[in-house]
């Protein structure tokens, strides 16, 4: 059975070798004589695993030595709460900048300790732009900012980091993580799910400047406190182990290939091909206004949803998978990760050329 091209938001489409060098180390790691499951977490074996994972997340995106490396569990959803919990000093006041349902929802999570300012919104146009921003949009006194560098269901990525002076910018990077580079040093903190664009389901990566771990709110849970994590090496309790090691293959696997800038134009060129054809098309469209576009997400429409239906499901038997836009806006969605090969970019476009002669 050929595989197919995947293109679903998360969990997502995975790098095939490593997908066989992971089952070839399935049952027997390495003469171990056990499965990476089945090791103590904190086995030498598995130790070395754990470490070498975060020291290749460190080179990859060249992580300043004051900033820690965490893998945590509780997805990216946890971290909405953890944030507030962790980063609020007795002002309990952030600033919050609006660009989706992910935006949203660590919105909601903050505003349960303290004051939320949204600061700026897409909100009007469905999420489909992303705002204008200017450091005078932040109050100096704020204990953080926070933002979603790509905003997966809507397809937009801000084309650059906010400058928010003095404050601890602190970004949701789930779906473009390692897909294009960022000056880890421009934030205070970042943090994201790993089953976009690291590795499946089961384990978020924060990485975190030093000066900002220690001053949790005293009802944060153990668990919830990132000292908890950074005083113990992630290991407080048995951290996601299968996880991490997929995701530390995954690492190897981009820094074979050449680290996060090949990556990042390698995005830009499936994108670029991508956004090329719909914007060529009479009967395709991107949704994402220019100047927002993802390289991550790309979403768009044709011309009814009658003949969406029928797209997605002629895609579907001609082996182009789950480009069903998210349930919330409809449409079509073709998630293009690090891992999704140039020939699916190009099977895609190819389809979409073809069903458009016959649908016209
Ligand atoms: C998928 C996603 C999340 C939620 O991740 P979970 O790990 O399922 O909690 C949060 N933020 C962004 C930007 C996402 O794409």
């Amino acid at each position: 059975m050929p595989r197919v091209f995947n293109f679903s938001a998360g969990p997502a489409t995975l790098p095939v070798e490593v997908l066989e060098k992971a089952q070839k180390d399935l049952v027997d790691y390495q003469g171990v004589g056990v499965s990476v499951m089945e090791m103590s977490h904190r086995s030498p074996e598995y130790m070395s695993i754990f470490n070498g994972a975060i020291e290749k997340l460190k080179s990859l995106m060249s992580v300043p030595d004051n900033y820690k490396i965490l893998f945590l569990h509780g997805g990216a959803s946890s971290q909405f709460g953890m944030v507030p919990l962790n980063l609020f000093s007795e002002k309990r006041k952030a600033d919050y900048i609006n660009t989706g349902a992910w935006s949203k929802k660590a919105i909601a999570e903050a505003k349960r300790y303290g004051t939320v300012n949204v600061v700026a919104s897409s909100a009007d146009k469905t999420f489909n732009y992303i705002p204008a921003i200017s450091s005078d949009m932040f109050d100096p006194e704020a204990d953080y900012v926070h933002f979603t560098t790509n905003n997966t269901i809507y397809g937009t990525t801000f084309p650059e980091i906010p400058d928010v002076g003095s404050v601890p910018l602190v970004a949701d990077m789930s779906s473009n993580i390692l897909a294009q580079e960022y000056d880890i040093s421009k934030f205070g903190m970042i943090y994201a799910g790993a089953q976009k664009n690291i590795g499946p389901a089961g384990v978020a990566i924060v990485i975190i400047r030093e000066d900002l771990v220690g001053n949790a709110l005293d009802i944060c849970p153990i668990m919830f406190n990132y000292k908890t994590h950074v005083d113990n090496g992630s290991m407080f309790n048995t951290p996601p182990t299968y996880a991490v090691y997929m995701a530390g293959l995954v690492f190897e696997w981009v820094l074979e290939r050449g680290g996060v800038a090949v990556m990042q134009k390698i995005n830009e060129q499936k994108a670029g091909w991508l956004y090329d054809f719909l914007d060529n098309s009479s009967l395709f469209s991107g949704t994402a206004e220019k100047g927002s576009r993802s390289t991550m997400n790309v979403p768009f429409v044709s011309t009814s949803e009658e003949l969406d239906a029928k797209f997605i499901k002629e895609a579907s038997v001609a082996g182009l998978k789950t480009l069903k836009g998210h349930r919330s806006v409809g449409g079509m969605r073709a998630s293009i990760y690090n891992a999704m090969p140039v020939e699916g970019v190009k099977a895609l476009v190819d389809f979409m050329k073809d069903f458009e002669l016959k649908n016209k």
